[in-house]
């Protein structure tokens, strides 16, 4: 396992609410972030069958062109009783042309599972997979898994994506009807940060 040694951390997202969780967890650290964006880098297209590898293409991608250590994310929905979808297409399911529509994707999980016959509960798991990326091209993998059943009809308003329809095991609750931090301490991208924490920044 390669620690991680040097003081800037590029984070290779566009994505501003995930640079602001990476900031805030690396900045007790002394490690300094900064991301794709603020590095001009193109978005890369995910094309990937799985989040291990759209997590690499998009950490490797970055490290290769900043030549610093870079740090990618890939997180989805799995539905035991849907085989596992929409898994890497999670985001493409609330996909419309004028934007994600939320709404839509958790009535189409649902629809899929009236159709499919599926017993309740209906077990599902968020899953994030991290990569860390070196400009040598060595990397290290770690995931993270919030664990629990769908729900309908959907409930809470905080939140965004797949949250309202999402019941973690433990709870009576939606992760949509929890605190930002309620839930980001039950969430799956917690649990790869901290595998990650644990294993290179020790
Ligand atoms: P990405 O990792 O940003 O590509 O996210 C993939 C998709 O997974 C997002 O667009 C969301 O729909 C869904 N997703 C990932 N994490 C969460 C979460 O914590 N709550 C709800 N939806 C999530």
């Amino acid at each position: 396992m390669r620690k991680f040694d040097a003081t800037t951390l590029l984070v290779a997202t566009h994505n501003a609410g995930k640079l602001d969780e990476f900031r805030q967890i690396m900045a007790p650290l002394g490690i300094s972030v900064t991301s794709a964006r603020d590095h001009g880098l193109p978005e890369p297209p995910e094309t990937g069958t799985s989040f291990v590898e759209n997590a690499r293409i998009k950490a490797h991608a970055a490290a290769r062109a900043t030549g610093l250590p870079a740090l990618a994310d890939d997180s989805g929905l799995e539905v035991a009783a849907l085989n596992g979808a929409p898994g890497v297409y999670t985001a493409d399911w609330a996909e419309t042309p004028k934007g994600r529509d939320f709404i839509m994707a958790m009535e189409k999980a649902h629809a899929k599972l009236i159709e499919a016959n599926a017993p309740q509960p209906w077990q599902a798991r968020f899953c994030c997979t991290l990569v860390l990326a070196w400009p040598d091209g060595h990397d290290e993998v770690f995931e993270g898994f919030a664990t629990g059943q769908l729900v309908w009809p959907f409930r809470g308003q905080t939140g965004h994506g797949y949250d309202p329809m999402f019941q973690p095991d433990g709870d009576a609750r939606t992760f949509a009807e929890m605190t930002p931090d309620e839930k980001n301490i039950r969430s799956h991208r917690n649990a790869a940060i901290q595998a990650m924490l644990r294993a290179c920044f020790t």
